[in-house]
């Protein structure tokens, strides 16, 4: 996990959509659930909820909404690479899903703080969860400088959470060292 929040690893799930052969990690609904574990967005006991749910169809119909939100998601955080249009359909279903939610609701007694939870008990939590995540980062967009990498194959977004707001890369491992090799050979 690279990009510093979970909401927008999500979005790096997909390797790089530049090519019709795009490397999405997400293959079934169990992909999604062993990510969301990596990405702590379950915990192991969570996790092993979720891997005893059995209805295979009713996976399916999450995985494809899943896949479907993550897409919306990564559109609307780059609206300058996308159209206008497809633009303002990704916002009205972002919208429409994140209206859905229904947490459970939670105030300490003592701290007077109100938490808004979502339990794990069906498959279908996971995706409360997932939307959950995200809603919580759109909910404090200023807050965050959101990037592209500048790799030239690769289009993953991360938090540049650098004082300067300097990090041009989503790893300098990968990214970074391929673009010093490529400008040392003058490419
Ligand atoms: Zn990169």
């Amino acid at each position: 996990m690279i990009a510093g929040q979970s909401a927008l690893d999500l979005l790096n799930t997909v390797k790089y959509r530049g090519e019709v052969d795009n490397g999405d990690r997400f293959n079934t609904f169990s992909d999604i659930v062993q990510w969301a574990l990596l990405a702590d967005i379950i915990n192991d006991k969570e996790c092993k909820i979720l891997d005893n749910q059995k209805d295979n169809s009713k996976h399916v119909t999450l995985f494809d909404q899943l896949c479907e939100f993550r897409e919306h998601f990564r559109i609307i955080l780059t609206p300058e690479s996308n159209e206008k249009k497809q633009v303002e359909k990704s916002i009205q279903s972002i919208e429409n899903t994140i209206a859905q939610l229904r947490p459970s609701i939670k105030i300490n007694a003592s701290t007077s703080s109100l938490q808004k939870i979502y339990p794990i008990n069906n498959s279908s939590d996971l995706k409360s969860r997932i939307v959950a995540c995200v809603s919580d980062l759109l909910e404090n967009r200023e807050s965050h400088t959101i990037k592209q990498c500048s790799g030239t194959d690769c289009d993953w977004l991360f938090a540049d959470v650098t004082k300067a707001k300097r990090r041009k890369w989503c790893d300098t491992k990968t990214c970074g060292n391929l673009a010093r090799v490529r400008k040392h050979r003058g490419q």
